[in-house]
């Protein structure tokens, strides 16, 4: 089913792991009609991280009930977990004239292009490949092996630009926030 009907639009922020995704989120948090989406994960929760504000942790074989009951508006498989966007709160909050942001991978990304869901798809990239790995280091909690995994998913992901209608380059993260702010400013967004 698509969206058309619905007075919201997604907020789509995509873009490699360790590229300030989240902190860019976090900061629109709250803005005018935006509300962040909460994905479901198969993963464990990292230190800190709270279940129904970071993310939904289900059990392998709970997501994929919900999944077969189509209960997500998209999902992947992500370094060995499942990632999944709940169905029922998006749609309603675009009912509602909201607009829902959802930070997600890029296969997510191309499912809902692939739906026709009406937004605005922004794809947050790094200065430079050596940029992101001394990023993915300089956070101290990844094993060689698995930064490693990563850049290799993110020079794939780098690949898929014509998904997204813009592309910021996080060089500094204060500007590439205002770029994003700025996009927003300029699109079509119901504010109250
Ligand atoms: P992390 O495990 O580091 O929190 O997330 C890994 C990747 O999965 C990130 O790129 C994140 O944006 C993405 N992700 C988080 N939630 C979802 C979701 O609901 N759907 C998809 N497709 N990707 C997600």
């Amino acid at each position: 089913m698509s969206g058309h009907a619905h007075e919201g639009r997604l907020i789509v922020i995509s873009g490699p792991s360790g590229v300030g995704k989240t902190t860019i989120c976090h900061a629109l948090r709250g803005r005018g009609r935006i509300v962040r989406s909460v994905s479901a994960t198969t993963r464990a929760p990292r230190p800190g991280e709270v279940h129904g504000r970071d993310y939904f942790f289900l059990k392998r074989e709970d997501f994929i009930a919900k999944r077969e009951a189509g209960g997500f508006l998209e999902s992947a498989e992500y370094a060995g977990n499942l990632y999944g966007t709940p169905k029922d709160f998006v749609e309603e909050q675009m009912r509602d004239g909201n607009h829902p942001l959802l930070e997600i991978e890029v296969q997510g990304v191309t499912q809902l292009r692939k739906q026709g869901w009406p937004g605005i798809y922004v794809f947050i990239a790094p200065p430079s490949i050596d940029d992101l790995r001394k990023r993915l280091e300089g956070r101290g909690n990844m094993p060689p092996e698995v930064i490693a995994r990563r850049i290799q998913v993110a020079e794939e992901e780098l690949k898929h630009k014509d998904l997204y209608d813009f592309t910021v380059v996080n060089d500094v993260i204060d500007r590439a926030l205002a770029e994003v702010l700025q996009i927003l400013d300029r699109n079509p967004f119901r504010r109250e």
